[in-house]
Parts: structure tokens; sequence; C-alpha cells
């Protein structure tokens, strides 16, 4: 029997739609500013979706072009300019940043009110202690929300993350644990030893990791639910020279109880909790 497809598109679909009657009791439009740093792209899809949405939603966009040589102080009195422009209310720069540029320290110049990503120490802080209602990263927040969508019992339920990263694998894995949701959450990544054996041990797997279907079905339990992350571009004969897969294997669906797909799982929903935090962003401010 199949694995029930949890829809990521439909799940971004719904949480859009719940914002629109919001955005109309603003004010003015909320204003999402996204610093884009040289030319790779990936980058340049993805800021492009996110454009988008924010068209489909009557949420204002502006975007910053910088070059590829662009410098650290270059960066940083970008993002200091839009912390203190009152039109702005979510400030995003686009990862990666090219190499030797410290991501970490250009996060933690964004205001936090405005961190619409939710990476700022702050943000991550809050989560940390346990506090669920400010800006949380927008990848975790909305596997939540199609956890929860699909209606996946978590309360005492193993969970396995695999990948520690600070925008998916560490901050979901808080989301898990925390006090409500009360699954028991294991971090796993690169160190980890017998990585099927702790998997097939799972209620959940959520693979975040970034190589192409590395969860095989006899990694999971019969019935288990996988949320698949990984974004891997594989390189084929086609036009567009390559296609995308994830962190999972198509197999996986023939085990699994409830499955997310690659593509139309996470990605529409990670834009779609961008859009809800600039909403929330500008209603906080
Ligand atoms: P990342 O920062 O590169 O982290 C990858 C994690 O995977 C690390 O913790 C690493 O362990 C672990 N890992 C690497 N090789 C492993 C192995 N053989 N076995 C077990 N763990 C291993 O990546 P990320 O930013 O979290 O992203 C992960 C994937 O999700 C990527 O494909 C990315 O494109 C995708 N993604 C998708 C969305 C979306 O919206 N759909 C959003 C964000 C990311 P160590 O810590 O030990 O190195």
């Amino acid at each position: 029997m199949g694995a029930t497809r949890i829809d990521g598109n439909a799940c971004g679909a719904a949480v859009e739609a719940s914002l629109t009657e919001r955005i109309a009791a603003l004010s003015s439009p909320p204003h999402l500013a996204v610093v884009i740093v040289g030319d790779d792209p990936a980058s340049h899809v993805y800021v492009g979706a996110k454009e988008r949405a924010c068209a489909r939603l009557g949420i204002r966009s502006t975007r910053i072009d910088l070059a590829a040589d662009a410098d650290f102080s270059e960066v940083t009195s970008t993002v200091q300019g839009l912390n203190s422009d009152p039109d702005v209310n979510g400030i995003l720069v686009q990862s990666p940043l090219p190499s030797g540029m410290d991501e970490i320290a250009i996060t933690d110049l964004i205001d936090p009110v405005k961190d619409v990503d939710g990476f700022h120490a702050q943000n991550l802080g809050r989560l940390v202690q346990g506090d669920t209602s400010g800006l949380l990263p927008c990848t975790p927040a909305g596997i939540m929300r199609m956890l929860e969508g699909a209606n996946i019992e978590l309360s005492g339920k193993r969970a396995v993350v695999i990948g520690r990263s600070r925008i998916v694998g560490m901050p979901i894995s808080l989301l898990l644990a925390q006090k409500g949701v009360d699954a028991t959450a294991t971090i796993a990544h690169s160190r980890t030893q017998d990585m099927a054996a702790l998997c097939r041990e799972a209620d959940v797997i959520i693979a975040a990791v970034g190589r192409s279907n590395m969860v095989t079905a006899d990694w999971v339990k019969p019935g288990a639910t996988v949320i698949d992350v990984g974004v891997n571009r594989v390189e084929d004969d086609s036009d567009k020279g390559y296609h995308l897969t994830g962190d999972v294997h198509p197999d996986v669906a023939e085990v699994a109880g409830a499955l997310s797909p690659v593509p139309g799982g996470v990605g529409p929903m990670t834009i779609a909790m961008l859009m809800a935090n600039t909403v929330r962003a500008t209603e906080m401010q």
C-alpha cells in the first residue's frame, strides 16, 4: 500500500489563504526586503518564488542585488539601512553568501523584529526557551504545520531528525520536543552510527541532509511518517541538465504511512511560512 502524500502545495495554499484577512486588517501592506549577493542560480530561483508569493498576497517586495564581489561592509550597511527604514517590515538575506562571508554575523545584524527567516540569535534563543510565539525559522515551522495538517500523532512518539543545521535540523528537533508537542526527538548527523537501525525505531523521520535518496525503504518502519527536506540537483540528459531529488528514496512510499514529496512538499511550505512571518513581523511592529 502506498504512503499518504503530505501535499506541501495544498498546505501552503491554506496558510496563504489564512493570511489574506490579516493583511487586509493592516494599515498598509507588509513590505519584505530580500538581499541577494552574487549570481548563484538556485538562489535566484528561490528569490523569484518568494517574490511571486508576495505578489499573490499583496505583500510588497523589494529585491536588493549586490555583486558577487560585494564585501562584508557593503552587506552590513545594506542590512543596517533596511533596519532603520520604517517602511520595511521584513528583511531576508538569501543564503548562501559568497564563501568566506560570515553568514551568522550578518544574520545577527538584522533587527530581530524584522528577522523573517527566524535565524537571529534572539529568535532561535526564544525557541530554546520554549517560546514559539515569535518569528520561527520557516522550514521547521512549515514542517510542523504539515504534520499537524496530516493529523500525525506526535505525543510520546519517537522522531529521528537527520541533520543538525541551525536552519533546519536543530530547530525542528526543538519544535518536535517542545512541551505540548511531546515527541522524543533524536538528532542524527554525519557522525551518527548505524543510522538505518536508529531510523527503523522511529515513528517520524525528518531527513534534512542534502544527499540524494539517502533514506531507503529498509530504514523505515512500516507506517512511519517521513518528511523529506532535501533538495538535491542531480545532473541528467534533459534540456535543463538536471532534475531535483529529495533525501528520501522513492521506494519509501511503499513502506511509510505518510510521506512528503520533493518537489511539492517542504519547499512550498517554507515559502508560505515566510509570508506568515512577514505578516507576523508587520503586526508586531
Ligand atoms: P547543512 O547545513 O549542509 O546540514 C546538513 C546536515 O546533514 C549536517 O548536520 C550534516 O552533519 C548532516 N549530514 C551530512 N552527511 C550526512 C550523512 N552521511 N549522514 C548523516 N547526516 C549527514 O544542510 P541544511 O541547510 O540543513 O539543508 C539540508 C537539506 O535540506 C539540503 O538538501 C537543502 O537544500 C534542503 N533544504 C530545503 C529547504 C526547503 O525549503 N525545501 C530549506 C532548507 C534546506 P554534520 O553536522 O555532522 O556535518
